[in-house]
Order: C-alpha cells, then structure tokens, then sequence
C-alpha cells in the first residue's frame, strides 16, 4: 500500500482509501498537475495540404477557419508531398490494397516489403536491414532484444538520447550507464571501469532531436571499439538530409562500415512512415527472429514499403537537395541572426531557440498562432528536461525567403513581449 502511495502526485492521497482506489480522481489530480506545470499537451489539428504545404488550415477555438504557416514539421525535404511518392503510394494501393492484413511471419510479407529491406541495406552499406512500423518500434525492439541476447550485456547511453532509445534499454534488462551529452571522457570512464569480458553496447544519436547537436561520432566509434564494445547509432533526424546518397551524418564521414547498428526512419526526410535498422546479417536476424516489437504486429502496408522506396530512390538521385536545404538553414539562421535573435549553436538544421520556462514557452507559441499565423508546438518537459523548454524550429525546402523574414520579426516581437 505504501508503495503505491509514494507514486501519487502530492497532495491527492486522500483518494485512495483502504478499500477501494477512487481511478477517476487519480486520473484527474494527475491531469490537473500536468496543467498546472504547463506541460499539458494540445494537439492543434494541423490540416495539411499537399499543394500549399508549409501552409495549413485548422479551426481555432471560436470555430473560426484559420491558416497558418509550419515551422514545426519534420518534413524537412518535403517529400511526403512529392508527386512521385504520393502516386507510388496510390499506385501500389490500388494493385494490393489498403493494408497487408498479417505480421510478417504470417501472410505479411510482400515484395514490396523485401524490395524495401534490399534498398535500406543498399543506402547504408550493410549486409541487411529490418523494416518496423516506426523508429521507435526499432529501437525499442532491436536495443531489448540485443541486451536481453547478449549475457549480461552492459548499454551505455547519451544522457539526452530519444525516449524509444531509453524505453529499449530499460525493457533490455541490462546494466545501464548514462554518460553526459557527447562527453567523450565520461564514456571512456565508464567503459575503462567495465570488465572488459562483458558485452557492451554504446548508444547514441547522430543528431539529438531536441538540441540539434550532433555526435562525434567518429571519435565514439574508436572507443567504442578499444573497448570491444558494439555501437548503435540513431540517424532519425539524419536519413535523407546528409551524406551523398542521403544515408546519414556516419555515411557523411564515411564510417558506414565501422558503425554496428543504424538505426533510422522513414518518416521524416523520407517523408512516408516506418522504421528501420541495418546492420550486418546475423544481428539483423536475431532481431528479426526474437524481438517481439518485430514479430507480434502487423506490417505495414505494402503500398507504404513501396512508397518509402521512392522516396529513398528520389533522394539518392537528387544530390543537389542537400546542399540546397543547407543552404536555407543557413540563409534562415542568418535572417534570424540580423533581427538580434538567438539560437543554440549546432552544425544540424534544427534551430533551437530556448525558453527554459514551460508557461511562457506556451505563451509565445500560442501569441504567434493566434496572432501571426505562426505554428511551433512549444517543447516542454518530459520531451526536455525542466528548465530546458524551447521552440524547435525546422525548415522545409518549400519555405521562401519572405516566410523566413516575417518569421524573424514576428517572433522577436513575441519574444520581447513575453521574456
Ligand atoms: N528517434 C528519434 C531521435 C526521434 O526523434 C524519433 C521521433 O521523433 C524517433 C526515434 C521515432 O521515430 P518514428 O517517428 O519513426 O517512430
């Protein structure tokens, strides 16, 4: 009884008395708290259109038909609106239907499937890769199923890596270290102190979600490899913007050899949904073969596989997208630049202007909605720590220069209204 009293958000013991629980009042505390804080989650319905994309249109709360612009969506490289990718989708839809209705061991699995499995082998040079129904899926599974394979496996972790990466390794069973954000000398202490006939598996991302820095990780390899340990890195924000076919920043330094296990999406650069890891062979079945994420869930649908497929395809093709996109950031950091606004400084194109303070981070996200048609979902905790809270701003291929501008000057006039 006292244990599960201490997991009760202050103040609300009192619902639960010694015979019963009161589950509507507990439910309820902990929602109210979660306002309270700030860090209760709206979802705006933001109705994309494919021709008029970063623009979308959403009903505000006096039912009125608004518009505004994007400068929170992951479709970097705009992709999830290509005409090509949109009629593969339609096309394959068509040819075999809305849904692959079966896991992949049990009637789902397609060509389309295995095509889509060849290719992200291909893109990152590696004997095999493993197709899930999102990142977050992959890393949950393929991070589990390694520790719980490997005898008494020790995971090794960047302190600001992604939920799905943290949620693995908790579900690995495994010892786990958490070393501070791409510190190398912490790491090496960590494994210096580790007998060296454990199985260790070091765990970063290549760029960080929420603070855009990116990971030495051509630095994390070589000590990862002193010290024997296998290597997992997370390329998510990565795959489709960096490296000559698109790959990711560890094919950018030419290192898709020495890296064990990449980890990536399909939904972001890519455009489409889904996840994956490559990896060479053996790793790749083992997850294939006894990791539950992987075999006890529908595959996604065929036509999605398909599309995803383009979409890579497309990218690999057009080499001139990348150094287009990074153009744009630095073109957009330097229009915020000369309006006197400031931004974390990193080498990726996610913009992080901090706020550290959950009720003004909402503030200044609903003033710019509300009042400038300007769409950034504020980052509050448990997405970043307390006091870490920010706006993280992405650009699109499809944003101009004078979306940038009315950008800058809109926020920097909610910024000294609200700071
Ligand atoms: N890894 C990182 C670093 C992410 O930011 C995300 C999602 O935002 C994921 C994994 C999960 O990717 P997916 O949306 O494909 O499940």
């Amino acid at each position: 009884m006292e244990r599960a009293l201490e997991t009760l958000p202050s103040g609300s013991k009192e619902i639960i008395g010694l015979k019963s629980v009161d589950y509507n009042s507990y439910f309820t505390t902990k929602i109210f708290h979660l306002k309270e804080e700030g860090n209760y989650r709206y979802f705006l319905e933001v109705n994309k259109s494919a021709q008029h994309f970063p623009k979308f249109y959403y009903e505000n709360e006096l039912g009125e038909k608004k518009s505004a612009v994007n400068w929170c969506s992951n479709d970097y490289l705009c992709m999830s609106i290509h005409e090509e990718v949109i009629s593969k989708l339609s096309f394959v839809s068509h040819k075999s239907g809305a849904g692959s209705s079966g896991t992949r061991n049990i009637s789902g699995t397609t060509i389309h499937h295995r095509e889509l499995e060849n290719t992200l082998a291909d893109l990152h040079k590696k004997e095999s890769a493993l197709f899930f129904s999102g990142a977050y899926l992959a890393n949950l599974t393929a991070l589990s199923t390694l520790g719980k394979i490997l005898p008494d496996c020790v995971m090794i972790s960047d302190e600001q890596n992604h939920a799905s990466i943290i949620e693995g390794i908790k579900a690995s069973g495994c010892e786990k270290y958490v070393f501070r954000h791409n510190n190398l000398e912490h790491l090496e202490q960590i494994l210096a102190d580790l007998s060296p006939s454990l199985p260790k598996i070091v765990v970063f991302e290549s760029i960080y979600s929420m603070s855009g820095s990116v990971a030495p990780i051509k630095e994390l390899i070589k000590l990862a490899k002193k010290y024997n340990a296998l290597t997992y890195v997370d390329e998510v924000h990565a795959v489709g913007l960096y490296g000559d076919d698109g790959a990711g920043i560890t094919s950018s330094l030419g290192l898709d050899h020495e890296i064990d296990i990449i980890n990536g999406t399909l939904a972001k650069g890519f455009g489409v949904i889904g996840g994956y890891i490559a990896a060479q062979k053996n790793i790749v079945d083992v997850i294939r073969s006894f990791g539950s994420g992987f075999i006890f869930t529908t595959s996604l649908p065929p036509a999605v596989c398909s599309a995803a497929n383009k979409s890579i395809e497309l990218l690999r093709d057009n080499k001139r997208i990348r150094p287009a996109y990074q153009n744009k950031i630095k073109r957009f950091r330097l229009v915020l630049t000369n309006e006197g606004l400031s931004f974390a400084p990193n080498t990726s194109h996610i913009t992080i202007v901090t706020v550290g303070d959950s009720l003004k981070c909402r503030k200044i996200s609903d003033k710019l909605l509300d009042e400038y048609g300007i769409y950034i979902q504020p980052i509050n905790y448990p997405t970043v720590k307390r006091g870490e809270e920010c706006l993280r701003i992405t650009l699109s291929m499809r944003h101009e220069e004078s979306d940038m501008l009315y950008f800058a000057k809109s926020l920097k006039q909610v910024l000294n209204e609200i700071i």
